[in-house]
């Protein structure tokens, strides 16, 4: 990401910082810190005051951090220990009072900061709040990343055959988006066939797959830090019985009213009802047990939330996963997850959004 724009993020958490009273904050989301100065190494601190930024890291970023952050933050390199170096900086130039992010610190790192610091503050999810909002940059990285998963399926899709095992498929797909530039797997590939198919969140494992079973596909991909998130469901080595087709078409059907109708300015619950109240009319309420979507960036899941329990407004800007799942335990699953982006117009399809039923026969 462009440096003016690391500033610009930087300038805004000031605001926010300043609007809570504090004259300090102490970054250790990783994301955050990445989003913040462009680090994407394994281990930091980053110290934002109102006249300077400083990131903490250790020996084996020396080289790498300050090619990475430029001139967004001040580097300061310790073989030791990151905290005791904080814990100078902050005796020789203390603060009032030092926020820390409450939901991303141990009760170890908690711990530490407390010899760091006299007075410490729990702050809320500010750097998250601020990364809700893509900039064009943020949201081309995504639709490049959805862009080279679409085209990483295409190519794995008509290889699959009756027979091979999830773990045969997910090794030509890993490779397909490894080969087609993916940075990273933003998290593990999820290839599940059969009965398997109504595990959400089913491992992938050496199970063959049978004759004219569903199988359910969902896969990421990173461009620049940015995921995508999506999932495919097809029928392999015959044509899809009528159950399948009924639930398929309940699935399809749901997902493409709440991918066109979305809207920003939209709360979570009413975007997560677009596809739900569908589902229910069609009989199948109770097997969408999780919520529509969530929010997609330099992590996988972020906010804002799809969910009946979010009353948070949709912003423009968001970029958000469009999932409605029904999964009937015993039977199988389908799942179809695309990627879009909230705009003062309307939304933008970022992934190609094809869920027409596929028959690989
Ligand atoms: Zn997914
Ligand atoms: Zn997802």
């Amino acid at each position: 990401m462009p440096a003016d724009l690391r500033d610009g993020r930087q300038d805004g958490l000031r605001a926010l910082l300043a609007a809570e009273g504090l004259d300090a904050l102490l970054v250790t989301h990783l994301p955050n810190i990445r989003y913040l100065t462009g680090f994407t190494g394994s281990a930091a601190l980053l110290l934002l005051r109102p006249d300077e930024t400083i990131l903490f890291t250790d020996f084996r970023y020396a080289t790498q951090a300050p090619a990475e952050v430029g001139g967004t933050a001040e580097v300061e390199i310790d073989s030791a220990s990151v905290w005791e170096r904080l814990k100078r900086h902050l005796a020789d130039r203390p603060a009032q009072t030092v926020g820390f992010e409450a939901h991303a610190l141990n009760v170890r790192d908690a711990g530490r900061l407390k010899q760091c610091a006299a007075r410490t503050a729990p702050v809320g999810e500010l750097v998250e709040g601020l990364r809700t909002i893509k900039a064009p940059e943020e949201i081309e990285a995504i639709a490049a990343a959805a862009a080279l998963a679409s085209a990483a399926l295409a190519e794995v899709l008509p290889t699959i055959r009756v027979g091979q095992s999830e773990l045969l498929v997910a090794s030509r797909l890993e490779a397909a988006l490894r080969r087609r530039g993916s940075e990273w797997h933003p998290f593990q590939t999820i290839v599940a066939s059969g009965e398997r198919a109504a595990l959400p969140h089913a491992h992938t494992t050496a199970r063959p797959i049978g004759a004219g079973e569903l199988l359910l596909i969902d896969f990421g991909a990173q461009v620049d830090g940015y995921c995508a998130d999506l999932t495919r469901t097809v029928v392999v080595g015959g044509r899809a019985d009528e159950r399948q087709r009924t639930v398929y078409e309940a699935v399809r059907a749901a997902q493409l009213f709440a991918r066109q109708g979305i809207r920003a300015g939209m709360t979570g619950r009413e975007a997560d009802a677009l596809a739900r109240d569908l589902i229910v009319a069609r009989g199948f309420g109770e097997a969408f047990g999780h919520s529509l979507g969530h929010g997609l960036g330099l992590e996988v899941h972020e906010a804002p939330r799809l969910s009946a329990m979010s009353n948070a407004v949709l912003p423009v800007g968001a970029v958000v996963t469009i999932e409605p799942g029904i999964y009937l335990p015993g039977w199988g699953g389908v799942r179809l997850e695309d990627d879009v982006v909230l705009t003062a117009e309307g939304q933008r399809e970022l992934s190609d959004g094809r869920i027409e039923l596929v028959e690989l026969v």
